[in-house]
């Protein structure tokens, strides 16, 4: 037996519990993983409390992410103690998430565990760190070097921005942090934002297609109003890593950025990213995220503390990553 968190759908809306579950229950899948850590994304926020239409088919175990080692496997790729990590795929949506102490799964969707992290550090990178180091390496891909410019990175207190802050600062770049959190200055400066921008100044209509140019490259966790004006600020033959949609998935943009700037858009997706290009990331992260900054933006809690951290990431109030130790 073991335990996850149970998503059930009735009348009433989106019911969660804490479940024993057993082996039979689990999906079928060519390898079972004991889970030793999961963590709480804000798509496992509007899963958990129904929100939006995350979750595709009930009852579910939630968890897009987790971190552990393979029980039993029939995958010629993996054997029993292989550390391994586990970021989308739709897990956590259609199939039975990391929320849980056990999980079965294929295979193909399981990365090892670069040696230089333990299952802990993986699961607080998660989804959000890993997307942070695609946003980087889809940056560099569009020619931004440190010498080019600054580097914005938008909803910088989250967990997507606290790793690309921490990642952009190693690499070199002067990092501008946009946060709605004035309290979290000395966070951020201690992640390597060499300077923050209230993110008001970015969320409202733009008044002009184009305005200063301010940064060269930029990691957006944001959407809405707030990508307008930074493709708007962005400099000539900039790029923009877009991400996310936290202020909203809309873009009432114009296209001078691109056509008088030659500003590149560049769309981010974790879910469906190919292995070799999660396996460059994750061989990224081990070594170009620094273990204290790391350290720094972990809260850790207990799996029963799961819904209440899913209903507080999206008030915005979780800083930086949240680890779920399903064991505890
Ligand atoms: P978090 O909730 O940890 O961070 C989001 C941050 O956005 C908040 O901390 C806040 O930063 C800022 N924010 C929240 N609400 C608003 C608002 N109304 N206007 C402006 N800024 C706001 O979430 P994650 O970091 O886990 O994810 C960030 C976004 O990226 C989400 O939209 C998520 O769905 C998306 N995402 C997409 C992935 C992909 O594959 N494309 C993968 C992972 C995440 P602050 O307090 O500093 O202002």
């Amino acid at each position: 037996m073991f335990k996850a968190i149970y998503l059930e759908k009735d009348d009433s809306g989106v019911q969660q519990s804490i479940r024993e579950l057993d082996e039979s229950d689990l999906p079928d899948g060519d390898v079972r993983v004991a889970v030793e850590y999961s963590t709480i994304n804000y798509k496992d926020g509007l899963a958990i409390t129904g929100a939006a239409p995350v979750v595709r088919n009930y009852p579910m175990v939630p968890g897009i992410d987790f971190a552990g080692r393979v029980l039993e496997s029939r995958n010629p790729a993996f054997k029993e103690g292989d550390a391994v990590v586990l970021n989308g795929w739709g897990v956590g949506e259609t199939h039975w998430g990391g929320l849980a102490q056990q999980a079965r799964l294929k295979g193909d969707w399981l990365i090892k565990l670069p040696e230089a992290l333990t299952t802990r550090q993986a699961a607080a990178i998660g989804t959000a760190g890993y997307t942070a180091m695609l946003c980087v390496m889809a940056l560099e891909r569009g020619g931004i070097r440190p010498d080019k410019g600054d580097v914005l990175v938008t909803g910088a207190a989250g967990g997507v921005g606290s790793v690309a802050i921490s990642v952009l600062a190693k690499l070199g770049y002067r990092v501008l942090a946009s946060t709605g959190r004035s309290s979290e200055t000395d966070y951020l400066k201690g992640l390597g934002a060499a300077e923050i921008i209230d993110r008001n100044e970015l969320s409202e209509p733009s008044k002009r297609p184009l305005g200063k140019e301010r940064w060269a490259g930029a990691v957006d966790a944001v959407g809405s109003h707030t990508l307008a004006n930074v493709l708007a600020q962005t400099k000539y033959g900039g790029a923009v890593a877009a991400c996310g949609l936290a202020q909203g998935g809309d873009l009432p943009a114009t296209v001078y950025p691109f056509i008088l700037r030659s500003v590149s858009l560049l769309g981010i997706d974790s879910v469906m990213a190919p292995k070799t290009l999660r396996e460059e990331a994750w061989q990224r992260l081990a070594h170009e995220l620094d273990n204290a900054k790391l350290e720094a933006i972990i809260e850790e809690l207990p799996l029963a503390n799961a819904p209440a951290a899913a209903e507080r990431i999206l008030k915005g109030q979780v800083r930086g990553r949240i680890v779920v130790n399903v064991n505890a």
